[in-house]
C-alpha cells in the first residue's frame, strides 16, 4: 500500500512542488502550512493538491516525513485558486503569491519581544548621527533593527542610546486582541444620493461576487457612502479589506474610520513593525480583525471570512506592483471577490478607461455620486498660458498664479501649489563643460536635495553630497541647478511672499503616518498658508479652506509618448484640483501649460471628463491597446550589458508567429539602465482573444539563458 504522501510548495521560487511522507498520527490536507526539511534546511511550505501541480513522483523509499504542521488556520480552497491564478496570469512562480500570503516576519516572528522607545531624556555626548537617530524615533517604538532602519544609522548607533538611557525596553505581547468596530457606532446622514448609492452597495453584501464602480465627484463622498457599506458587512459578521493607494493618507482615513465606528480599523502596510506585523496577521487569519485598512500587500492574506473589498482611489496607478509578481492589486481584488463570492467596490473621481469599459460591457455595475456634499461646488479650471504669461527671469510662477496667491494671502486662505517632482532640482549642470551629474547605476539623473545637502537618484537611492565643483573640468562655481522641484517653487514662494507660511509636502518630509497627521493638523489649525506637494497631497484630503490649486507644470506628465500620458495628466490634475473648494467657499484652479489646445487640458478647463475619456477610448480602440487588445512587456536584465543583450537576442530570435500577436524588440528598455543592471525589453501586443500567457510561456520555455541574466514579465504594463 501506497504511504500517504503530501505534495508541498515552498515559498522558494527556485524549487518545484516537493513530495513528503505524512507523519504517523497526522492529517494533511490541501492548505495546511508544513514545516518541510530540505537538506539540512528547514522551509515553510503549504500543501497542495497533486493534481493541480503536476511533478515527477519521488518512490515511497525516498520519501522524508514533513516536520510539522503549523498551528494555524490552513489557506482556504478559494485563496489557493486566487493563488494560482495569479501565478498564472502574471507569469509568476507560485511561491512568490504564497509569499504575500505568508510574508514570513508576520507568519514566524515571536509572541513575546523587547522593543525601545524613547525615555525623554537625551544621552550626555549628542553625535551627529545620535541626533539624527532621536529626531526620527521621536514617538516612535520598536526593535533595535527596526529603528536603525527608520533612523537610517547603525544597530550599533541605537545600542548606544539604550546604553546611555535614551530608549528604554519595553516588553511586548504580540497577540493582543483588536478592537471591534460598531456599525452603529455614528451612522451619518446622508443625502438623498448618498443614500441611493449606499442602499445598492449595502444590498450587494452577502450575495456573491459583485463588482461594482462607485464613481463620485471629488468631494461627493464616496468614503461616507462606502462606509455604509463596511457596516452592513459588519453586521453580517465577515471581515472587511480596504485597500488605499498610498500609506501616508491612512492617517485621516483612519481617523475619520474611528470617528464612525467607534475605534480604529487594523492597518496593513511594509512599515509596521515585526510585532504588528504579527497581531495583524493572526487577527486576519482568525477573523478577529473585522475591518483592514492596508497598501496593496493585504491583498492576499489570508482573511477567514472576507466580505467585501473596497479599492479606494482605484485608478492611482500606485495599485501596480513593478517588482516581483507584478500584478495590479485592483484587477486582483476583482478575483478574489470572484474567486471568494462577494462585491467589490472600486471608488474613484476619475476611473481608468479600463475600469469604465468594464462597466460599458456590462461587467461592472455603476454607482454615480454627482453632487458635492453640502452644495460645495466643483472648483473652476483655468489655463494659464506660459508663452503669453511667462513668469519672471529664473522664476516658474507665472504672474497671473502668483496675483492669485496674493489675493489667497490677503483672504486667510489656503493654497496649493502642484509638481509632481521631488527636491529641488531635477539635474545639475556644469556651465563651462556641459557635465551632466547622472546616477552611476541607472540612466538617470542624480535630483539636487537642497533641504537634505545631496543629490539622489529616484530610482535606486544612490546619494552623493552636493558638488562644489566640476568632476569634468574642476571648474569652481559653474554648476547650475537646472529646472524646478518642489524646494524651488517653495524658495520661490518664500522671496515672493516671505510673510506666508509655506510647507512642502513629498515623501521626504511626509513619511509616516504621524508625520501626515501632524499635516493635516496643521493645516486644520491653519498654520500654513501655501502648501507645495507632489501627488501626495492630490489623494484624499479634505481642507475646507483651501481655497486655490495651482498646477505649477502641466505639460510634466504628457512627455514621452506614454500609452496613459493624458489619461493620467487628467486624473492626476482631475484630483489635485478636487482639493479646492471643498468647504462654503468656492474654489478655483489655474493651470500653467505651453499647450492650452492640447486635448485633455481643454477637457480639464471646459470641464468636459465625459468626452475627453470617449475619445481617449476611441484611440485605445482604433490603436487595439488595452482594454481592447493585450499588451505584456518582457525585461532581460543583468549587470553585463552584452550578457541582457545576448539573451535578448536569443528570446528575440525564437518569437513566435501567430497570427494577432505583434512582438517589437529587443530594444534598450525605457530604463535602460536601473540599479546597476542593463536592460532589455521586448513587447508583445496580442489581440484581445488570445491567450498571451500560453504564448509567452511557451516561448521562453524554448530559450535558455544564464543564471546571472534575469527575465521578467510584466503583464499589463502600467506605464510603456
Ligand atoms: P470623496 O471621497 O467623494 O472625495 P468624502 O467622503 O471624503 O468624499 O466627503 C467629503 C467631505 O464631506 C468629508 O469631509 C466628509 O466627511 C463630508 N461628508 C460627505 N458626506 C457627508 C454626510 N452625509 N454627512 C456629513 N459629512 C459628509
Ligand atoms: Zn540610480
Amino acid at each position: 500500500m501506497a504511504l500517504p504522501r503530501v505534495r508541498v510548495v515552498t515559498l522558494n521560487a527556485a524549487l518545484g512542488p516537493l513530495d513528503y511522507r505524512v507523519p504517523q498520527g497526522v492529517v494533511a490536507q490541501p492548505g495546511d502550512i508544513l514545516t518541510v526539511p530540505l537538506g539540512p534546511r528547514q522551509l515553510i511550505g503549504v500543501a497542495w493538491e497533486p493534481e493541480r501541480l503536476p511533478t515527477e513522483e519521488v518512490g515511497d523509499n525516498r520519501l522524508r516525513p514533513f516536520l510539522a504542521k503549523e498551528d494555524v488556520s490552513p489557506i482556504a480552497e478559494p485563496l489557493r485558486r486566487l493563488a494560482e491564478w495569479t501565478a498564472d496570469y502574471y507569469l509568476s512562480p507560485l511561491a512568490s503569491v504564497l509569499r504575500m500570503i505568508l510574508p514570513g516576519a508576520a507568519f514566524a516572528s515571536p509572541r513575546q519581544l523587547t522593543e525601545y522607545r524613547p525615555t525623554g531624556s537625551l544621552p550626555d555626548r549628542m553625535t551627529p548621527q545620535r541626533r539624527q537617530a532621536m529626531e526620527k524615533i521621536e514617538g516612535r517604538q520598536g526593535s533595535v533593527r527596526e529603528l536603525a532602519r527608520l533612523a537610517d544609522v547603525s544597530d550599533g548607533v541605537i545600542r548606544g542610546l539604550v546604553n546611555h538611557g535614551a530608549l528604554e525596553a519595553v516588553a511586548v505581547e504580540a497577540d493582543a486582541p483588536f478592537s471591534l468596530p460598531d456599525p452603529d457606532h455614528a451612522p451619518p446622514t446622508l443625502s438623498a444620493e448618498q443614500g441611493a448609492a449606499a442602499d445598492r452597495l449595502r444590498s450587494a453584501l452577502g450575495k456573491g461576487f459583485d463588482p461594482i464602480l462607485l464613481d463620485g465627484v471629488t468631494g461627493s463622498g464616496k468614503t461616507e457612502v462606502y462606509f455604509e457599506a463596511i457596516a452592513e458587512a459588519l453586521r453580517q459578521d465577515r471581515q472587511v479589506l480596504v485597500l488605499l493607494p498610498e500609506i501616508a493618507l491612512t492617517e485621516p482615513f483612519l481617523s475619520r474610520f474611528e470617528k464612525r465606528f467607534g475605534c480604529a480599523p487594523v492597518s496593513w502596510h511594509s512599515d509596521l513593525r515585526a510585532s504588528e506585523r504579527r497581531r495583524a496577521w493572526r487577527a486576519i487569519a482568525d477573523g478577529s480583525a473585522k475591518v483592514v485598512v492596508g497598501a496593496r500587500s493585504s491583498l492576499f492574506l489570508p482573511y477567514r471570512d472576507l466580505g467585501l473589498i473596497i479599492v479606494d482611489e482605484a485608478h492611482e496607478a500606485s495599485f501596480k506592483q513593478e517588482e516581483g509578481v507584478q500584478y495590479h492589486a485592483r484587477d486582483v481584488a476583482v478575483m478574489r471577490g470572484h474567486f471568494e463570492k462577494f462585491p467589490v467596490i472600486l471608488a474613484s473621481a476619475t476611473p481608468a478607461i479600463e475600469t469604465r469599459h468594464m462597466v460599458e460591457i456590462g461587467r461592472y455595475d455603476e454607482v454615480c455620486l454627482r453632487e458635492r456634499h453640502a452644495g460645495a461646488q466643483l472648483p473652476d479650471i483655468e489655463a494659464v498660458d506660459l508663452t503669453h504669461d511667462p513668469p519672471a527671469r529664473g522664476n516658474w510662477l507665472a504672474p497671473r498664479l502668483v496675483r492669485e496667491l496674493e489675493a489667497n494671502l490677503e483672504a486667510g486662505e489656503q493654497s496649493l501649489l502642484f509638481l509632481n517632482r521631488r527636491g529641488f532640482a531635477p539635474l545639475t549642470l556644469c556651465r563651462h563643460c556641459g557635465h551632466r551629474f547622472n546616477c552611476p547605476n541607472c540612466t538617470a539623473w542624480m535630483v539636487e536635495h537642497r533641504l537634505m545637502h545631496r543629490l539622489a537618484c529616484h530610482h535606486c537611492g544612490h546619494v552623493m553630497p552636493p558638488p562644489r565643483l566640476c568632476p569634468e573640468c574642476e571648474e569652481e562655481d559653474s554648476l547650475v541647478a537646472c529646472g524646478p522641484g518642489v524646494e524651488r517653487i517653495a524658495d520661490e514662494v518664500q522671496q515672493l511672499f516671505p510673510e506666508a507660511r509655506t510647507a512642502i509636502v513629498t515623501s521626504d518630509t511626509v513619511w509616516s503616518p504621524a508625520r501626515a497627521a501632524e499635516f493635516v493638523r496643521a493645516m486644520e489649525a491653519s498654520e500654513i498658508d501655501i502648501v507645495v506637494g507632489t501627488q501626495l497631497v492630490t489623494k484624499g484630503y479634505h481642507f475646507p479652506n483651501l481655497t486655490l490649486v495651482g498646477v505649477v507644470d502641466a505639460d510634466l506628465g504628457l512627455q514621452g509618448g506614454d500609452l496613459r500620458a493624458a489619461e493620467r495628466t487628467f486624473q492626476q490634475i482631475s484630483q489635485v484640483a478636487g482639493r479646492a473648494g471643498r468647504g462654503e467657499r468656492p474654489g478655483r484652479v489655474l493651470v500653467q501649460t505651453h499647450d492650452p489646445d492640447a486635448p485633455v487640458i481643454a477637457a480639464l478647463v471646459s470641464g468636459d471628463g465625459p468626452a475627453f475619456f470617449e475619445a481617449e477610448t476611441e484611440a485605445r480602440r482604433s490603436a487595439a491597446m488595452p482594454p481592447f487588445g493585450r499588451l505584456a512587456a518582457i525585461i532581460v536584465s543583468a549587470e553585463d550589458q552584452t550578457d541582457a543583450e545576448r539573451t535578448a537576442a536569443a528570446i528575440g530570435h525564437a518569437r513566435p508567429k501567430i497570427d494577432g500577436v505583434a512582438i517589437y524588440g529587443p530594444a534598450p528598455a525605457p530604463l535602460a539602465m536601473l540599479r546597476g543592471r542593463h536592460r532589455q525589453r521586448l513587447l508583445v501586443h496580442a489581440e484581445r482573444k488570445l491567450d498571451v500567457q500560453a504564448v509567452i510561456r511557451e516561448w521562453l520555455s524554448g530559450v535558455d539563458w544564464p543564471a546571472k541574466v534575469r527575465v521578467a514579465v510584466d503583464v499589463d504594463p502600467y506605464s510603456f
